[in-house]
């Protein structure tokens, strides 16, 4: 018995009478995980196609990272940086090895990575750059989406995002995405200090852009000595069947921003990662956070970065995800229903003929989990699909099966 409660109707009561309504889930009360599966408190079983927002990359509860936890719990779990721990060095080197920097900066939650991205990236401005002060820019594209904080709302274009949330902080200008003269013309001004920028927007409805758009923003940075700042939250950690979804077009970020899969999804982990010259900007005092780089935060991180190589992630998310698309392709040929499949490695989404304002996409999503798989719609007509890595090319196929017979029966 995991769960104290023992009907789904008395949970979801409980979160709408005392939780705050920041969120419309999908009606299925979770209790326990396992890998690629999920179960009710009904006892049923799900596929699970969302993974906590890619944060599930190594499965459910995988049990060399929950070892790790468990380990490290027992031992010590917090000190905050008033003091050294013994585990933290080990795993800034850990990652800085693993993604080739010099030097790494932990916090929590991806949106606080991010302001930290911003923070360093202005002060990289003011100090290396000769910005003069509090003008720095930072250059965003349309539709990102870089967490919820005040600051990161600010450079945000979805009204349901920012209305009702202003004033908003200076200092941003925000592009079209996938448009190299756009950033040609924004990046020129003498006072950007950052490009910030996911390498494929999985929040927007998972858009990849055209190849060669990444490369040419690094060039630009290069060229206008503007700091390329790569929110890789989402995309990262073997997603999208590289290492980096930047590794695709042999990118390299100056400020790397990660979360979520960085600690399998059983711990809030993100990081930032730099080079000496734009990490050491940041003194002593001028930033931090009490549980950031925490002796549990960095056992975890080590334990599930070595998952994710060991059990070669990358590699399955890049082959099953050429099998998932191509399924989806030839399934779309017959389908009035999905007039469009996207995405790279196990990132992808299925665009649902209807707009954005029906409720066709949410319906789907019901007869998904009618038949067992778990998926929710981003941006109304687009279906977000991405199960965790570990997933099989047997169980790849049963899903793809759910799929079209839940699409058959919306079709019916
Ligand atoms: N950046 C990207 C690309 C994301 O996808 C997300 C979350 O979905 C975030 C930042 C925010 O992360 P968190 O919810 O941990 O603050």
């Amino acid at each position: 018995m995991h769960s104290l409660l023992t009907s789904s109707q008395q949970a979801v009561a409980l979160e709408e009478q005392y939780g705050a309504h920041n969120y419309h889930p999908l009606p299925v009360v979770l209790a326990r995980g396992e890998g690629v599966f999920l179960w009710d408190v009904e006892g049923r079983r799900y596929f699970d196609f969302l993974s906590a927002y890619s944060a599930v990359n190594q499965g459910h509860c995988h049990p060399r990272i929950i070892g790790a936890l468990v380990e490290q719990a027992k031992e010590l779990t917090l000190t905050s940086r008033a003091f050294y721990n013994d585990k933290l060095g080990l795993a800034e080197k850990y990652v800085c090895e693993t993604f080739g920097y010099q030097k790494a900066l932990f916090m929590n939650s991806g949106a606080e990575a991010n302001e930290t991205a911003i923070k360093l990236a202005r002060k990289w401005g003011y100090t290396c750059k000769g910005i003069p002060a509090n003008e720095a820019v930072i250059v965003a594209v349309k539709k990102n989406f870089h967490g919820r904080t005040t600051t990161i709302i600010s450079a945000s274009t979805d009204p349901s995002a920012r209305e009702g949330f202003g004033p908003f902080m200076p200092g941003f200008e925000v592009v079209e995405y996938d448009d190299e003269g756009a950033l040609e013309k924004a990046l020129a001004n003498p006072n950007v200090c950052g490009l910030w920028i996911e390498p494929i927007q999985g929040e927007a409805g998972v858009y990849v852009p055209r190849a060669g758009y990444l490369k040419k923003a690094e060039q630009l940075c290069r060229r206008h000595q503007v700091l390329l700042m790569m929110d890789e939250i989402q995309t990262g950690i073997a997603r999208t069947g590289k290492m980096l979804a930047s590794d695709h077009e042999g990118v390299r970020a100056d400020l790397l921003i990660l979360g979520k899969a960085l600690s399998g999804g059983v711990y809030p982990i993100s990081v930032v990662l730099a080079d000496d010259p734009i990490m050491l900007v940041i003194k002593p005092g001028e930033h931090g956070s009490t549980f950031g780089g925490n002796p549990l935060a960095a056992a975890i991180v080590v334990a599930a970065l070595q998952v994710v190589k060991d059990e070669r992630l990358a590699e399955n998310a890049e082959r099953l995800g050429q099998l998932f698309r191509a399924r989806m392709q030839a399934f779309m040929a017959k389908s009035k229903l999905v007039t469009l499949v996207r995405g790279k490695g196990l990132l992808n989404a299925i665009v649902i003929n209807d707009s954005p304002k029906s409720k066709t996409a949410w319906n789907l999503c019901l007869k998904f989990a009618a038949n067992g798989l778990l998926a929710k719609p981003t941006h109304g007509n687009i279906i977000r699909l991405a199960p965790p890595l570990v997933i099989t090319e047997e169980q790849l196929h049963e899903c793809c099966d759910i799929i079209e017979k839940s699409v058959r029966e919306l079709e019916a």
